[in-house]
């Protein structure tokens, strides 16, 4: 199945968000989901047009918002496969408190983070995950705030599947989206992904020299949450691939009373023509 939408992305040239794109369409592809059974909710920044680019239901919500909505349509309609995309600034700046609450919630969806280390969209400006002394308009002399460490966050809070990826590398990228798809529970995608009109500092080059794959590093075990908290710590956040994934936890729909019954989606409300008009007039 091809995901494509025939959407040409308006994103600059050499973009990182272009290697996301084609991983997220050949991993859903891979694991074989039908483009009727896979939603697409994104926030705002140039990651937020995501969810138009993409042949499956889209829904482009507002700043830090994907999560919430993205919650919501699972909850509904569990037979969907549901992937929330987002930015750094989108989802750590102003989004942060539903970025912990999801993680620690653990519902069974897919959360795909483009971290550029800075706000793109509107031209330039220092994120969360922008580093000490980044300098940007909004930090003419240099940052002066500590990053936001995702991955120590997201540990700390919960996280059943946490991986970082790199646009540089497809295959990988491909992989750890195929895996967090696959998980039964919340899945967090960190994805180094440059902003090259505006981030002179972090670019491929910075990225390729930095980054290390945990596959390389001995004795590395993505079963044990001390040794990916230990390793995410001593390498300042910059590894990839599949950092920690817990089986056996189980997901927000597993405890959830009354989830395996019929899906509010599929649930037939008995509404009549007069009703349905007089609760939907605020909308017209
Ligand atoms: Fe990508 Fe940066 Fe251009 Fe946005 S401004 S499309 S993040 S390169």
């Amino acid at each position: 199945q091809d995901f494509d939408n025939n959407v040409k992305p308006n994103w600059c040239p050499g973009c990182g968000d272009y290697a996301v794109l084609n991983s997220l369409r050949r991993a859903v592809a891979n694991v074989g989901i039908e483009p009727h059974n896979l939603a697409v909710v994104s926030g705002i920044g140039c990651s937020g047009r995501f969810s138009g680019y993409m042949y499956a239901y889209g829904f482009h919500s507002i700043h830090g918002r994907s999560l919430p909505v993205a919650q919501g349509i699972k909850l509904a309609n569990r037979d969907l496969t549901v992937v929330a995309c987002g930015g750094d600034g989108d989802g750590y700046a102003i989004g942060i408190g539903h970025t912990i609450h999801a993680i620690r919630r653990n519902l069974d969806i897919t959360y795909i983070v483009m971290d550029n280390h800075i706000y793109g969209l509107t031209k330039g400006q220092t994120s969360p995950r922008s580093d000490l002394g980044f300098k940007t308009k909004t930090s003419p002399t240099g940052s002066i705030e500590t990053p936001v460490s995702v991955i120590a966050m997201a540990l700390a809070a919960g996280a059943t599947f946490v991986a970082q990826g790199y646009s540089r590398d497809l295959d990988e990228l491909t992989a750890l989206i195929e895996q967090g798809i696959q998980h039964n529970g919340f899945s967090l995608i960190n994805i180094f992904s440059p902003c090259v009109t505006f981030n002179k500092v972090n670019t491929y080059e910075w990225f390729s020299d930095q980054l290390i794959g945990v596959k390389s590093i001995e004795g590395y075990d993505s079963g044990s949450r001390a040794i990916a908290m230990e390793n995410i710590i001593a390498h300042d956040g910059l590894l990839t691939g599949l950092l920690y994934q817990d089986k056996s936890k189980a997901s927000y729909q597993d405890l959830l009373h009354g989830y395996d019954k019929k899906p509010l989606s599929h649930t037939d409300l008995k509404l009549s023509q007069e009703d349905f008009e007089r609760l939907t007039a605020e909308f017209y």
